[in-house]
């Protein structure tokens, strides 16, 4: 697995497994899989609730701590500056940890300014080696670089063939943060799994249209979570170091963006019942 060097000068893997709409079973089925195909980086979130399941699964799995990378998020009803360090040690026992690799707060709501403070401070203290943000739009992004410390070393937002994020990445590149897919695989939307373009482009290369599309994004230089339960797709997932693009299939694929997202709050005209409604 080839690494990215973050902007505080830690490594994080390229590629890594997420364990999003996994139940227990399936992270304990799924993580020795991955583990075994080669995964190092395992995202999840406290609003997943399967942060037992990834901490049990790591534990059984006999690999140094210092070989792993472990992502978990911080969820919008614990912002501000005291309940993040209180969900700080939710999360580590939850996971079994003594550290994480890696803390992002979820969603760019509630006193998520308090949050990063707090989220600072646990960096110095060395409980969190980076701190990042997910779906932060460039905004939102921009002021909490302009008026905090550290810069985030991380943005995880929907990226795939259909929502490319051309600009997002353009303005994290010249802060230096890296952009982390989520959704890469478009989450095995049909008309992306059968687009005739990918087609064409996977059988030049005798790759399946999934690797086609996380080589693309590698090729940009944004890095992935990407999701499977199933032991042949998560070697076939990781396999994507041995093949490049012709700079005339990246042009190719960058003709499908649609700038439009699968899902999502932002936007969302109903974001505000939708955000009073949530646990
Ligand atoms: P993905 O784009 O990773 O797609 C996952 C879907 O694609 C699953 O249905 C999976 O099915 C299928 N799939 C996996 N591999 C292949 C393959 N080789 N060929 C065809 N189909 C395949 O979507 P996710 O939404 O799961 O995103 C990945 C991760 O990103 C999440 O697990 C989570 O960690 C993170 N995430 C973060 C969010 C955030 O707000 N920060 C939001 C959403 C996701 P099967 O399991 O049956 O193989």
């Amino acid at each position: 697995m080839e690494n990215i060097t973050l902007n505080n000068g830690n490594q994080m893997p390229k590629l890594g497994l997420g364990v999003f709409q996994m139940n227990d079973q399936q992270v304990l089925d799924t993580i020795p899989m991955a583990l075994d195909a080669g995964y190092r980086l395992i995202d999840t979130a406290s609003r997943y609730y399967n942060e037992e399941a990834v901490g049990r699964a790591i534990a059984e799995s006999g690999i140094a701590r210092e070989e792993l990378f472990i992502t978990t998020k911080l969820w919008f009803k614990d912002h501000g500056y005291d309940n993040t360090k209180k969900a700080l040690q939710v999360s580590l026992e939850k996971l079994d940890l003594d550290y994480l690799d890696l803390w992002l707060i979820h969603q760019p709501f509630n006193d998520y300014y308090g949050s990063w403070k707090a989220m600072e401070e646990l960096i110095d203290a060395g409980l969190v080696r980076s701190i990042g943000v997910s779906n932060f739009y460039a905004d939102r992004y921009a002021d909490l670089v302009a008026h905090n410390r550290i810069v985030p070393a991380v943005n995880q937002r929907e990226t795939h063939v259909f929502n490319q994020q051309i600009e997002m990445d353009q303005l994290l590149k010249q802060h230096g943060t890296v952009l982390q897919a989520w959704a890469p695989l478009a989450q095995g939307n049909q008309e992306a799994h059968t687009n005739p373009l990918l087609v064409s482009i996977a059988e030049q290369h005798r790759k399946s249209i999934a690797q086609v599309m996380l080589r693309w994004l590698l090729q940009r230089d944004i890095t992935a979570v990407v999701k499977s339960t199933k032991k042949h797709r998560l070697r076939e997932n990781i396999d994507v170091f041995d093949f490049t693009l012709t700079d005339e299939e990246m042009a190719g694929i960058a003709a499908l963006d649609k700038q439009q997202p699968l899902a999502g709050f932002t936007h969302d005209p109903r974001m505000l019942e939708r955000l009073q409604s949530l646990d």
